[in-house]
């Protein structure tokens, strides 16, 4: 199976880039949605994690994200451990799931693709590019969440020169440029490989 990841910042359009590529039949695997459900539902995962953290990291509602981000925020060792423990069993359930499919390519969306590594595991990888002015206010708009918290998000991620460099195709979803022609050439692009 031809495997495509799609990355871009906070607020960049690659969730919407994706609803686009799902309109085309095209199977798309939400790392942020399935590593969340993952760490919910899976027994080794749970207790490793649960080693890791401590009791307090699940209540019985399931994972405590607020205890966790607080702990691995003041703790970047702990962080890295963690995600020693959660990005192998995405990829394992990714790579599961793209076999599964009956497609001509799948996309994996991961705001963390090549900071992940998952990059490697890829036939090709997109950059879905926008201004941070526009990320900001989409963001904002989006989650009504105040200015300063997005910048803040955003210096804490990969830029977007550092995507573009390492990215093989760019989808500029800048408001200027029409994204749904961008996404059908590289859609035919795709189909060619
Ligand atoms: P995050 O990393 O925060 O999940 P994302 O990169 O997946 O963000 P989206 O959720 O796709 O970004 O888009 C953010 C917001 O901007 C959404 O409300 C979406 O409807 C809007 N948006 C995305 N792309 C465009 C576009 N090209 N034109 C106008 N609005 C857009």
């Amino acid at each position: 199976m031809i495997k495509i990841g799609i990355t871009g910042g906070i607020g960049s359009g690659k969730s919407t880039v994706c609803r686009v590529f799902s309109l085309l039949d095209i199977p798309c695997y939400d790392s942020d949605r399935e590593a969340k459900h993952l760490m919910n539902t899976d027994a080794v995962l749970r207790s490793r994690i649960g080693d890791l953290l401590g009791p307090e990291a699940y209540t019985s509602d399931g994972l405590d994200r607020a205890y966790v981000s607080a702990r691995v925020f003041e703790d970047p060792e702990l962080l890295h451990r963690l995600n020693a423990i959660v990005h192998p069993a995405v990829e394992r359930d990714f790579e599961q799931w793209a076999e599964s499919q009956r497609s001509p390519y799948v996309i994996e969306e991961s705001a963390i693709l090549f900071e992940s590594g998952a990059d490697r595991l890829m036939d090709r990888t997109v950059a879905v590019i926008a201004p941070e002015a526009i990320r900001i206010r989409r963001v904002c708009l989006r989650d009504h969440r105040d200015e300063a918290a997005v910048r803040a998000r955003i210096a804490n991620q990969m830029s977007d020169e550092e995507r573009i460099r390492r990215a093989d195709y760019i989808l500029q979803s800048d408001e200027r440029e029409l994204l749904i022609p961008q996404i059908l050439d590289l859609h035919h692009q795709l189909l060619q490989l």
